[in-house]
């Protein structure tokens, strides 16, 4: 048998490797702290397993769901969007229910692009975005995210036959790997160009809400004219540790999301209904389990920030996100560094190569381990002699 050029094409999947070096180093006996994946180790908030318990006895839940999600579902994610960004969202037209955000970013590229089309990416950036166009037999063009110009395109720089190609860019602030956020301003100015070569925006807010010091990001509907030209993905995932629930949304656009809807009733049948009614309950239920979560990444932030400074780094902490984006030492690669990090420390660390040609140079840290193993973590480093 023989696989398909486009999955030939596919570089790894950089957590898929990293999962595998994991197994090796504790395999070997090391005591291997993850730093590596951003996946909370927190446990979904009681309140939202106790709806699911209940909910699991319905036979009316053991069916079929609808494959964009139940009215109820869909009223709870327009009722958040009003109340967190104050988007006024139609629950039946402007949002679709997805198993979980990276679904729908990897199939909104099925839905939208044909063979020679162009799809805007970031790089570095979540590798989904640049999988989808692909998969999809299109064609993927990095947009640089520059330290120097706080981790944005500059879309002047798109050169004007690629934008003329071009039907998707993917945004997503904060970003995930670089933790950088984005106003109102530059959502705005990516509405202009997007309505200017009529490109369909796809903004990817999953960390909306993990973010320091009482800032709280904006959504990019909130942007004039946004729901003209864009879509919104999120999930529950980061906000209510339910990475593993396997739900999200996209919200925006009505003919984008009756595009992508339609998409998806072709190849999948929906979220579990009972899993759906959990994720009422988490966005209209008690939000003082958001806040401690931030609380808690707030603390081992902290940690971090004393931990690199203690070994020379100069370091610019996050605004957002759970990440550190950091410079290799001089004389190092991205991966060189990971390496050296696991094989000297037994600490997983993700090299920045793996998001993008951009983020060669740069190291992530995942603040997804409790406080005290990102502590171990940083003195293992130290006493290897590791300098930023
Ligand atoms: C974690 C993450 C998501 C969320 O994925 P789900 O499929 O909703 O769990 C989306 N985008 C980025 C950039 C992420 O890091």
């Amino acid at each position: 048998m023989k696989e398909s050029r486009a999955m030939q094409k596919l570089p790894p999947y950089l957590f898929a490797r990293i999962e595998a070096k994991t197994a090796e180093a504790r395999e070997k006996g090391i005591d291997v702290i993850n730093l590596g994946i951003g996946d909370p180790d927190m446990p979904t908030p009681r309140h939202i397993i106790d709806v699911m318990a209940q909910e699991i006895y319905h036979p009316e839940n053991h069916q079929y769901p609808s494959s964009v999600g139940l009215p109820d579902y869909r009223r709870a994610v327009a009722d958040w969007y009003r109340r967190r960004f104050g988007v006024a969202l139609d629950a039946k037209s402007e949002v679709v229910s997805l198993l979980g955000s990276k679904e729908g970013i990897a199939h909104i590229a099925f839905a939208f692009l044909d063979r020679e089309d162009i799809s805007l990416v970031p790089d570095p950036g979540y590798p989904v975005y640049n999988i989808g166009a692909l998969l999809a037999g299109a064609q993927p063009y990095y947009m640089p995210l520059l330290e120097s110009n706080g981790y944005k395109p500059v879309l002047a720089d798109i050169p004007t036959d690629v934008a003329q190609k071009a039907k998707l860019m993917f945004l997503n602030y904060p970003g995930n790997p670089t933790g950088a956020v984005a106003g109102l301003d530059f959502f705005a100015e990516a509405v202009e160009f997007a309505r200017c070569y009529d490109i369909l925006i796809c903004h990817d807010a999953a960390y909306s809400e993990m973010a320091y010091d009482g800032l709280l990001p904006p959504s990019f509907l909130q942007a004039p004219g946004a729901k003209d030209h864009a879509i919104e993905f999120h999930s529950v995932s980061k906000t209510y540790n339910m990475t593993g629930w396997r739900l999200g949304w996209a919200v925006g656009n009505a003919q984008a999301i009756e595009v992508l809807g339609r998409f998806k009733s072709n190849v999948d049948s929906g979220v579990f209904q009972a899993v759906q009614r959990a994720g009422i309950a988490a966005l209209n239920g008690p939000q003082q389990c958001v806040d401690e979560m931030r609380a808690v990444y707030q603390e081992r932030r902290e940690v971090a920030i004393k931990g690199l400074e203690g070994m020379g780094w100069k370091v610019k902490p996050p605004a957002a996100s759970f990440y550190f984006w950091a410079p290799v030492p001089a004389g190092h690669t991205s991966a060189s560094f990971a390496e050296e990090v696991l094989e000297q420390c037994g600490v997983i660390i993700t090299p920045g190569s793996g998001y993008g040609q951009y983020g060669e140079g740069y190291f992530r840290i995942a603040l997804t381990v409790p406080k005290e193993r990102i502590e171990e973590a940083f003195a293992r480093m130290a006493k290897a002699g590791i300098r930023g």
